[in-house]
């Protein structure tokens, strides 16, 4: 199997693995316990959010650990709402992950306001709307580090500048950038930021959210003391513990992955560009994640060469993986200006750490027939593009 979708999620490692086994057969005990076996438990969450809070360059007391990254953006979100009932606007960017965009219609439904700030034809924020967009009443500014399908990497320190000056709340979901490019939450200058585990060769189903200290912010979820009574239900301890092993696998050796990754990536890139006619690369060329490749077809329905790529063990996706099930083209390549014709031909191609040159050799002998032979029976002449 050639995997060539990390950003819907990423293989476990298996030292992530070895560890979680290891913990679900030794450790049963609530970490709220005070007995022994609860305070094993408690220890190893505790090493497990230091690993991920010293990675971000943040203390131990500012991450809580979440059900996933989605649960941290509308934590991070709703929360700030709740405790400023006094503001009532939200500025965010209109190539939002779903997690942010649905947040932000719910607080439309509740007569927040919401400003979608415009990208550039690369995903690129336009900071100026930003900043004109700032307001007395404004809570929170969230805006993506990296986005899911192009790999745009924004400006967030700029961003962060301005919200200082306004002195506003800044949110963003590190989703896509952690562990692929430097995520700190200081020289980043952000209050609020999302993790997801099984972005980053983790687990599914657990995220976190960095709080920096003094952030007003409240619960999403209520109940018993856990998190520090910001995010009640006990915890996912396996899970974690394994977040906890993924993240300490990372520090050790993602500066020399993203490397060969990005070699990897540019190899494929170079090899399509050369191969196959009339094809678009659609994202900046620099400031974006490298491991990120979103093409466009023309001509073609991205599905069919989805389908014919997976006959051949080969896995890449159509627009976001997120929206995969649904008929509607992607928000993101809406906002950049795409044709829907354009649009529904489009290939995200996401590599990752378990990628080899073997697997961009064959990818690289199979993706240009397979799109020759679609467009040979869908009749597509490129010359009338
Ligand atoms: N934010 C971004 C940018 C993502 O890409 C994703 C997942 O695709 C999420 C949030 C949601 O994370 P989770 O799958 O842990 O809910």
């Amino acid at each position: 199997m050639i995997y060539l979708d990390n950003n819907a999620t990423t293989p476990l490692d298996p030292r992530v693995c070895d560890r979680m086994t290891w913990f679900l057969k030794e450790h049963f005990g609530n970490p709220s316990s005070l007995y022994p076996i609860g305070r094993d438990a408690k220890e190893l969450l505790t090493e497990a959010r230091e690993v991920i809070a010293s990675a971000l360059g943040a203390s131990r007391s500012e991450i809580v650990f979440t059900g996933s990254g989605t649960e941290s953006d509308n934590f991070a979100i709703r929360g700030v709402f709740d405790a400023l009932p006094d503001k009532n606007e939200l500025i965010t960017s209109a190539i939002e992950h779903p997690a942010v965009i649905e947040s932000a219609a719910y607080l439309e439904k509740n007569g927040k306001r919401v400003t979608y700030v415009p990208v550039d034809a690369t995903g690129y924020i336009d900071l100026e709307a930003l900043e004109a967009a700032v307001s007395p009443r404004t809570a929170l500014i969230s805006v993506m580090h990296a986005n899911n399908e192009l790999g745009t990497i924004q400006p967030i320190k700029e961003i962060s500048r301005i919200a200082r000056e306004a002195g506003v709340i800044l949110h963003t979901d590190a989703v896509q950038s952690f562990g692929k490019i430097p995520v700190d939450v200081d020289e980043l200058g952000v209050d609020l930021l999302t993790l997801s585990a099984h972005k980053v060769y983790g687990p599914k189903g657990v995220g976190a959210l960095y709080i920096r200290k003094g952030t007003r912010i409240q619960p999403l979820i209520y109940g018993g003391h856990q998190e520090r009574q910001m995010r009640s239900g006990t915890e996912n301890t396996a899970g974690i513990v394994g977040f906890g092993e993924a993240v300490r696998i990372l520090v050790e050796q993602s500066a020399a992955d993203n490397i060969r990754i990005g070699e990897l990536a540019a190899q494929l890139k170079h090899g399509i560009d050369a191969s196959i006619p009339k094809v678009r690369f659609n994202g900046p060329e620099d400031g974006r994640v490298k491991s990120t490749l979103n093409y466009a077809f023309p001509g073609l329905e991205a599905e069919a060469i989805l389908l014919a790529l997976a006959t051949k063990d080969i896995y890449v996706s159509t627009g976001s993986a997120c929206s995969e099930d649904s008929e509607e083209v992607s928000h993101v390549l809406s906002a950049i200006g795409m044709p829907p014709q354009f649009a529904r031909s489009t290939l995200r191609i996401s590599l990752g750490r378990f990628n080899t040159e073997g697997d961009i050799e064959t990818v690289l002998r199979e993706l240009p027939e397979i799109v020759r032979k679609l467009r040979e029976i869908s009749a597509y002449d490129p010359e009338l593009d």
